[in-house]
């Protein structure tokens, strides 16, 4: 029988380093900073436009005229950088929108080039937002979304977003070959510069939702799951981004984040170029959603939620919190 409470002999008694703030800030292991947060903006035709999108509070719709300020508040929060979606004016099969010199996103690459050049532009360079379809390429006959067709639409739309004169454009269309067609193209028009970041392993993921609300990106018939990543694979998103940066990808991308940080923790060990992660609209919306019904504390679930992409190993998060992040880190 047990008479007396055994003395703990530990060596190691982790608790010591966690005494105290100072000693825990000393011995953190990942930083979070808005220096690697890429702000998306979805961005339209019109003037005076800040449309609020529904399934994203907090998030709109912006015409081009208004960007100027957008970036501005985003550039005094210490935010680098903005990816820009845009709403097209008009669809149809062949996306001609999406290839326009004086396209929306080539505009607002323009403006916000003018008023903030520090400000990088990053575009994302697929067709859905511009097909009748809302598919990601061009459609055949029998319903099949045509990969090699597709090449050369996203690779002329991208000259055209670097035309425009945007850092960094981002293909996210999922077909296989698209950051070779677009390194390629980019070349021979005499833009070695402009880099690529690709979307490497995108899943066919119902964390976008609230997006395609955003963009009028939806599907009309069918689903994205023979382009997009299988959520099961992950071997295979190492596949996927081994191919890009062979290709020449020069940022790879894993999308969505939270629910595949063992995908980030995986593609982070396989490759050194720089990792991004999108914390998406579904993730963002779930968060918005609980804290409004005051289930959880928006500002502490938030900025764990984008540590923990930090933590495994994201060097870049894209991600709608961008702005309130900035602010609760300054505060913090
Ligand atoms: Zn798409």
């Amino acid at each position: 029988m047990l008479t007396r409470t055994p003395t703990l002999k530990a060596t190691y008694r982790l608790r010591r380093l966690r005494r105290t703030a100072s000693l825990r800030r000393m011995v953190q292991e990942s930083i979070l900073s808005p220096d690697d947060f890429i702000y998306p903006l979805f961005v339209q035709e019109g003037t005076g436009q800040r449309e609020p999108i529904g399934a994203m509070p907090g998030q709109f719709r912006i015409s081009v005229d208004l960007l100027p300020a957008e970036v501005e508040q985003l550039s005094a929060l210490g935010v680098p950088a903005v990816l820009l979606f845009g709403i097209a004016e008009y669809k149809d099969a062949r996306a001609s929108c999406a290839t326009q010199r004086d396209g929306v996103v080539p505009q607002a690459i323009r403006t916000i080039k003018r008023a903030h050049p520090e400000m990088v532009v990053l575009t994302d360079v697929c067709v859905c937002a511009y097909t009748e379809h809302g598919h990601c390429g061009i459609v055949r006959e029998d319903g099949y979304v045509d990969n090699d067709a597709s090449l050369a639409v996203l690779a002329e739309m991208a000259l055209a977003h670097a035309e425009a004169g945007a850092d960094i454009v981002a293909p996210s269309a999922m077909m296989d070959g698209q950051v070779q067609a677009i390194r390629e193209k980019l070349d021979e028009a005499g833009f070695t510069e402009t880099a690529i970041m690709a979307y490497s392993a995108k899943y066919a993921s119902a964390f976008y939702g609230p997006f395609r609300e955003a963009a009028d990106s939806a599907p009309q018939f069918g689903d994205r799951r023979s382009y997009q990543m299988d959520p099961p694979n992950a071997r295979e998103a190492v596949r996927e981004v081994l191919a890009d940066v062979e290709q020449g990808a020069d940022i790879v991308m894993v999308k969505p984040g939270l629910a595949y940080l063992d995908v980030v923790r995986l593609v982070r060990e396989a490759v050194d170029v720089p990792l991004a992660v999108y914390n998406v609209s579904g993730e963002y919306s779930m968060l918005k959603a609980a804290a409004e019904k005051g289930w959880i504390d928006e500002r502490a679930v938030g900025l764990e939620m984008l540590m923990a992409f930090r933590r495994a190993g994201a060097d870049l998060i894209i991600t709608y919190l961008a702005k309130e992040a900035a602010q609760w880190l300054k505060g913090s």
